[in-house]
């Protein structure tokens, strides 16, 4: 039987109320799937540990990061504690440049149960796979400010940086087994020399996967498609911009940052998080949504099947999986931010209790 290690940051604001209901959700599946171990190795970093320690990653969080099978993280960063420079206290972000996280998995399916944005309330199911290390946010050579009358960035695409994040979305396409798996490349390749060369390294790549249906769209009409059919969508590869901004549309299509998920995968580590943030306004309220914790839980068992060809931990996320969608469609795990009043502890309890349960 195998032990993973996982490594828990449980961060800032509603960050540790949303991993500790996680981590109890994670408990309560082990318990009804045997074969496989745990091993959480707390490891702080963040605001808080910042005030507490003078450091936002400590070395240790670092190495017990490094050692790690995988990285389960809550948000990072509270609005009044900074650097003495004044800018944002981020060590996910050293982090995802640290452990070379290149690919953001970020999925959004449909829950039932859970109020989408679209009317007619169509099935999404869908991925965007983000590059997460050039891109306009890279930069390099840092943008230019001339005066107060210009300023330039510089959107860096490598060609090492656009095949290896367009493997990771082929290979995702390949295990979600669908029917027609397929992978869309989003860019602007017809304004800017940069999306022209993704675009001509995706296709390169694409020719590796002939199973897989390989397509374009400009950004625009991805972003307009997104909300008139994305149930026709299966996994989107982007830039690093592109990317960021599209996710959070397509996380608003189906309820909202409390129930997204996500993933940061390299070659070597893997870290999971909520997409949402520390949502200052709502810690120690005990109101937040547990849900966006708990489905990345859910993103790292299967990770952890994937890598390691263990069916133990695919078969606990399944498990999570049906406790969540049976307690969502009974309304007891619907927190405020679904239109519910259940509180995070609320919720926890409701899908622990759906465990086992066949409806
Ligand atoms: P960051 O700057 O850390 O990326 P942000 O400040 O842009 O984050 P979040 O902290 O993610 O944004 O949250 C924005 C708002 O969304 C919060 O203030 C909160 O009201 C709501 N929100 C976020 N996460 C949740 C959650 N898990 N449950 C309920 N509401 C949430
Ligand atoms: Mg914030």
């Amino acid at each position: 039987m195998k032990t993973y290690r996982i490594a828990v940051v449980r961060g800032d604001g509603i960050g540790p109320e949303v991993i500790a209901s996680a981590l109890e959700v994670l408990a309560g599946a082990r318990r009804l799937v045997a074969g496989f171990g745990v091993e959480l190795i707390e490891a702080p970093a963040g605001a808080e540990t910042y005030r507490e320690q003078g450091e936002a990653l400590p070395a240790s969080t670092l190495s017990a990061c490094r050692a790690a099978d995988a990285i389960l993280l809550g948000a990072c960063g509270l609005p009044d504690v900074r650097y003495p420079d004044g800018t944002e206290i981020i060590p996910q972000v050293t982090l995802r440049i640290e452990l070379d996280l290149y690919a953001g998995i970020r999925p959004a399916r449909r829950l039932e149960g859970v109020p989408g944005a679209l009317a007619g309330d169509p099935a999404i199911d869908l991925v965007i796979v983000r590059e997460s290390t050039e891109g306009i946010f890279a930069s390099l050579g840092g943008g230019i400010v001339l005066g107060d009358q210009l300023a330039t960035d510089t959107q860096v695409i490598t060609r090492r940086g656009t095949e290896r994040v367009v493997h990771s979305a082929f290979r995702l396409a390949r295990r979600r087994s669908r029917a027609r798996p397929r992978v869309t490349c989003v860019d602007k390749a017809n304004i800017l020399r940069s999306f022209a060369f993704f675009r001509q390294v995706f296709d390169e790549v694409a020719a590796l996967y002939p199973d897989v249906k390989a397509d374009h769209l400009y950004v625009d009409a991805a972003a307009m498609e997104l909300v008139r059919r994305p149930e026709h969508f299966d996994v989107l590869v982007t830039e690093n911009l592109l990317g960021d901004i599209l996710s959070d549309l397509a996380a608003g299509l189906i309820g909202g940052l409390g129930v997204a998920p996500s993933a940061d995968l390299g070659d070597r580590h893997a870290v999971f998080q909520p997409c949402h943030g520390t949502a200052p306004d709502l810690a120690g309220t005990g109101v937040a949504n547990p849900l966006a914790a708990i489905l990345s839980v859910v993103m790292l068992l299967d990770h952890l099947a994937d890598t390691h060809g263990d069916p133990a931990p695919a078969a606990a996320a399944r498990q999570i999986e049906q406790a969540v969608t049976t307690a969502l469609a009974s309304g007891e795990a619907r927190t405020a931010d679904l239109g519910g009043n259940a509180t995070t502890s609320d919720a926890t309890a409701a899908i622990l209790r759906k465990f086992g349960s066949s409806h």
